[in-house]
């Protein structure tokens, strides 16, 4: 039997809907089931409003020491510029404990950089978040339930007694109960090696999440281990399409994470660049895919780019695999030396520029007026267990 097919009647409307990451990605409508959060209550003032830097400074004066604003190195410029200090996620959180006579931590990050904030903090002060809609695809990318999943699946195997969780800073607070849960350790891009050779002192195996990319590099690259002694858990796919030989053979099981951001650098960005600027250092950051971590001269976490920078001799070329505000801002900073964007696309963190200075602006004033808004609360039971394993890493050898 042959089928014939009518023509789409171009007057019918058509059943295509943008999915919700597209939506979030255009900045409209929200997720509320993913570690985004929600759309903002409020009226939010207009980003044409000429006022609005006067505003931001007027409010911030009005809150005087109740308010400490941290800034994450991939915020844009307007934001940063109205942050008391900036850094990497857990250099931040640290900051924010550190400063516990500030009622407010205004937190112009993603939301799983507020959460651990929120972890580390007292409960005398509030963990806001500008845009509950700044979410991080990565961190998204492993869900309570499919991590939960995925340890039966090794229980199954007859592998969850020698697995060791190690999840990366960029996750969600229930992924970090989890690992605190089952014995593990958290790990940011600079001590990803220390909380791996920790882990395989505890057990045989280490379930890596959510960044397949930063697991592989630093086993591979730092550690020795071989490709093949890697998996990579697929929570789409049954069983997260492995076979319980593949999983009792491997010594790391990747979840099948990455950063949008990091992830979109390619080996030809790499060649490219090299072919353009004859003698160019290329220095890119773990979150990298393994053959760009492998054709890069130099690999380190965005504090390790920001030191090797300053310490470059003028004169040098550098090209930088990290995010695009960051990269404008060294180059800024450092007219003596030539730095550039390693890919010719332009690549910012979508869902990190969410914060903008009309939601800062909002937030502030709001903060201002008595009125807490935005505010990021782990529940207790989540935050003993994310605390477990946030100690265990600040305890790694
Ligand atoms: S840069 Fe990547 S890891 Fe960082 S917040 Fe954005 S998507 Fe997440």
């Amino acid at each position: 039997m042959t089928t014939t097919q009518t023509p789409t009647d171009p007057t019918e409307p058509l059943d295509v809907r943008p999915t919700p990451l597209a939506l979030l990605l255009l900045g409209r409508e929200s997720d509320p089931r993913s570690e985004r959060g929600v759309d903002c209550p409020g009226d939010l003032p207009a980003p044409s409003d000429p006022d609005l830097v006067a505003r931001a400074r007027a409010a911030k004066a009005r809150l005087g020491e109740k308010v400490f604003i941290l800034g994450h190195h991939y915020q844009r410029d307007e934001v940063i510029e109205f942050a008391d200090v900036t850094g990497d996620s857990f250099k931040l959180a640290r900051d924010a404990a550190a400063r516990p006579d500030a009622e407010y931590i205004v937190f112009c990050g993603v939301h799983f950089m507020a959460e651990s904030a929120d972890i580390l903090t007292s409960d005398a002060q509030q963990v806001i978040l500008p845009d509950l809609a700044a979410g991080c695809s990565m961190a998204d990318m492993a869900s309570a339930e499919q991590v939960a999943e995925c340890w039966d699946v090794l229980t199954d195997a007859g592998v969850a007694g020698v697995t060791v969780p190690v999840s990366y800073m960029n996750s969600s607070a229930d992924i970090k109960a989890f690992t605190g849960r089952h014995g593990g350790t958290i790990c940011t891009s600079s001590n990803a090696r220390r909380a791996l050779e920790w882990a395989f002192e505890q057990g045989e195996k280490v379930l890596f999440l959510p960044d397949q990319h930063l697991g592989r590099n630093t086993a591979v690259r730092e550690m020795g281990l071989s490709l093949d002694d890697c998996v990579v858990y697929n929570p789409h796919k049954p069983g997260g399409g492995l076979t319980a030989e593949q999983l009792r053979d491997a010594k790391m099981i990747l979840w099948r994470g990455h950063c949008s951001v990091h992830g979109r650098f390619s080996l030809e960005s790499v060649e490219d660049v090299r072919a353009r600027i004859p003698g160019i250092n290329v220095l890119v950051h773990p979150e990298c895919k393994h053959e760009v971590v492998s054709a890069a001269d130099h690999v380190g976490s965005t504090e390790h780019i920001i030191k090797m920078l300053d310490e470059a001799p003028a004169g040098s070329a550098w090209a930088l695999g990290t995010e695009l505000n960051l990269v404008r801002r060294l180059a800024k900073a450092h007219p003596d030396k030539q730095i550039v964007f390693l890919d010719k696309t332009v690549c910012f963190c979508s869902t990190m520029n969410r914060i903008d200075l009309p939601h800062l602006v909002w937030t502030l004033e709001n903060l201002a007026d008595g009125k807490s808004v935005n505010r990021i609360q782990v529940d207790a039971d989540t935050e003993h267990f994310a605390k477990l394993a946030l100690e265990q890493m600040l305890a790694l050898p």
